[in-house]
């Protein structure tokens, strides 16, 4: 049994819609753990870590608590469960390191597909289902509209059909869950995407070194993620022109071409997708030989 005592703890969602992709953001920066499936902690094998894996609703909690050092986990959960401490006269202490790029959805309120719907006013005094109370509460108390709600904490799309509820307020990515229980989608109260979050406590300075390594690391993968290697032989003449056309240049690299002295190869990183619009432009303009590669791994 290893010594966990000096291990930086993370918390991580054990079995969910954030498990695979936090399981890949470690792996992607370098982070080698050994996953047994039974186990509620796994070790890094090269790193001073340990991953917690829990409930996604407990993670916010162990943060704020200082019981872990990071976690990571949905927006939506994290202020809900800040938002239901705080109207428990809790005080309540994290940092938030970064928004990541996986776990997007939308906090909406849905009502019966054949109802009609004209403003949030129509909600007044509606019994609403949901599991996120507070995050309903904080967004009907700036609309000024008062509601009851009805907690839920699973199968709330089905509410409304089985009478319980008149409304729900739900999590939707691409709405086919609505859709498949008769509901439609009428106001969305709450953007979300999962975060890094670190407890307020400060951390010794070998462990603050290690996370601000992995923050590091992490910008190099999210900033990858969103860039492209990109391969052309360009007209030696157009080069400027061609260099305007690609998304977020500054230094393209000018390679000579070993049998032609009309082209020069040129290799650039560009920070946005590149459309086949602008490949087939690339491409009236002489311009040969297009390659788009994907990045793994940047460090600025
Ligand atoms: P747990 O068993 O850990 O409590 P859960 O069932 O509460 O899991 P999941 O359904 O795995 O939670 O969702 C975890 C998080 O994933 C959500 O809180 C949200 O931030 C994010 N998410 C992304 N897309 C969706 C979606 N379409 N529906 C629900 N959650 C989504
Ligand atoms: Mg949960």
């Amino acid at each position: 049994m290893t010594n966990s005592n000096n291990r930086l703890r993370i918390a991580l969602q054990k079995k969910g819609r954030l498990s695979k992709d936090c399981n890949e953001l470690l792996k992607q920066c370098g982070v080698k753990i050994t996953w047994n499936e039974q186990r509620l902690i796994a070790y890094s094998e090269n790193l001073p870590i340990e991953i917690l894996r829990v409930r996604d609703d407990d993670i916010p909690g162990l943060v704020f608590d200082g019981v872990v050092d990071l976690g990571i986990i949905g927006e939506n959960v994290l202020e809900e469960e800040e938002l239901g401490r705080i109207a428990g006269g809790e005080k309540v202490e994290y940092k938030k390191l970064r928004t990541l790029d996986f776990g997007g959805c939308r906090l909406s309120l849905a009502i019966d597909r054949d109802q009609p719907y004209h403003s949030v006013q129509d909600f007044n005094n509606a019994l609403i289902a949901t599991s996120y109370p507070n995050l309903l509460k904080r967004y009907m108390k700036e609309q000024g509209v008062p509601f009851k709600s009805i907690l839920l904490n699973g199968s709330v799309e089905v509410a409304p059909s089985a009478g319980i509820a008149h409304a729900i307020c739900d999590l939707v990515s691409s709405g086919a869950t609505l859709e498949a229980n008769g509901l439609k989608e009428v106001e969305v109260i709450y953007q979300s995407k999962a975060c890094l979050i670190q407890r307020a406590e400060p951390l010794d300075g070998d462990k603050q070194q290690l996370v601000d390594k992995l923050l590091t690391r992490i910008q190099g993968v999210q900033q990858a993620a969103e860039s492209k290697y990109i391969m052309l032989h360009a007209p030696k003449e157009k080069l400027e022109e061609i260099t305007a056309l690609l998304p977020g240049v500054e230094n393209p690299t000018i390679l000579p071409l070993a049998h032609d002295d009309s082209k020069v190869a040129m290799h650039v990183v560009s920070q946005e997708t590149l459309f086949w619009e602008t490949m087939e432009q690339l491409k009236e303009m002489g311009a040969s030989s297009v390659l788009v590669l994907p990045i793994e791994k940047m460090l600025a």
